[in-house]
């Protein structure tokens, strides 16, 4: 945990884990989600936009290869010293594909692994727990005998209601088995949580988190609510049927979670963003640094930091399989 703050952060964690600053290098793979092509439902989640929460880089006419170079040209433009870079895959389900599409995808970004001579040192895919067959894994797993590759899951809410509510439509069961089987096959999991989902509450949050902990994932990413365009969440937003939070509340909720995960998992973000134009609401007028210190003031005043309300077995900071500590 970083000395000055009462919660474990990635910068830090990245830095001591690959000796030099980490970016990030979003790339979407063009995927679908079996929530919005029928196989489950239609629409996707009521948060998710037509996008899958992605770039639509694809869309645009760049190939995998191509959007990779254009975001480490980016990268090497600003930085000095020596640098790496993390290739996430982050729209859609990305292991909801035949094997031949994933092989490729995949293949597109090996030229530029590190163990390659190239600057990604870690691959990130984002997919549900639900689309994550065997075969995937095993491509994975081959994946990881050269960089670590991170599985990111989304989970949201550990209360089935609300993820019947917001259209998930897998469990938090399924969530689970999801992550015993990455860390069976020796990959990293990042758990996704959102707050103030409908129906869920602040004990919903509280409850997310202790999953989250029990789960052994390594990492966490936590954001509040948002209500973007051309989401079902925004018809209900419109109807006056949701209501979202303001900083105060976030903050308060959000030092509940970090009270209850573990304290060796790595927050790799605690709030989110969305282009101006397209988030609806909450409008915040807040920098992600200004949430972190935030955060940190309102764990201060608790006399609290993460992982204090830990489930007991985790509370002494036991890193989890795959922390990377
Ligand atoms: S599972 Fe992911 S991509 Fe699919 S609808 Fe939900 S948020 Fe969007």
């Amino acid at each position: 945990m970083s000395p000055d703050l009462p919660f474990r952060t990635l910068k830090p964690a990245l830095a001591k884990r690959f000796g030099m600053p980490l970016h990030r290098v979003a790339l979407d793979a063009g995927s679908t989600c079996p929530n919005r092509d029928g196989t489950k439902g239609r629409g996707g989640c009521v948060y998710c936009d037509v996008e899958g929460s992605g770039t639509g880089a694809l869309k645009s006419g760049l190939d995998i290869a191509a959007q990779l170079q254009l975001g480490l040209a980016r990268i090497a433009r600003r930085e000095r010293g020596e640098y790496g870079a993390i290739a996430y895959f982050q729209s859609y389900s990305n292991t909801y594909v035949a094997p031949e599409r994933l092989d490729e995808v995949l293949s597109a970004v090996e030229p530029a692994l590190a163990s390659r001579g190239g600057p990604v040192r870690v691959v990130a895919l984002a997919t549900r727990p639900d689309t994550l067959p065997d075969w995937a894994l095993e491509r994975l797993v081959r994946l990881a005998r050269e960089v670590p590759v991170w599985v990111e899951l989304g989970l949201e809410s550990a209360s089935d209601d609300v993820l019947l509510r917001i259209q998930r439509l897998h469990t938090c069961a399924e969530f689970e088995d999801a992550v015993v089987r990455c860390h069976g096959a020796g990959l990293e999991v990042v758990g996704h949580a959102i707050l103030g989902l409908p129906g869920d509450g602040r004990e919903g949050a509280r409850c997310t988190a202790e999953v989250l902990a029990r789960s052994g994932c390594a990492g966490v990413k936590v954001h509040h609510l948002m209500v973007l365009e051309r989401t079902i969440l925004a018809a209900w937003w419109r109807r006056g049927e949701v209501t979202v939070q303001q900083p105060a509340e976030y903050v308060d909720w959000l030092a509940d979670f970090v009270e209850r995960l573990s304290p060796a998992q790595v927050l790799h973000r605690i709030t989110g963003d969305a282009p101006p134009d397209v988030q609806l609401a909450p409008r915040w007028d807040l920098h992600k640094g200004e949430v972190r210190r935030l955060l940190a003031e309102e764990l201060h005043r608790r006399g609290s930091r993460q992982g204090a309300f830990a489930p007991r077995d985790l509370a002494h900071g036991a890193p989890g399989p795959h922390s990377g500590r």
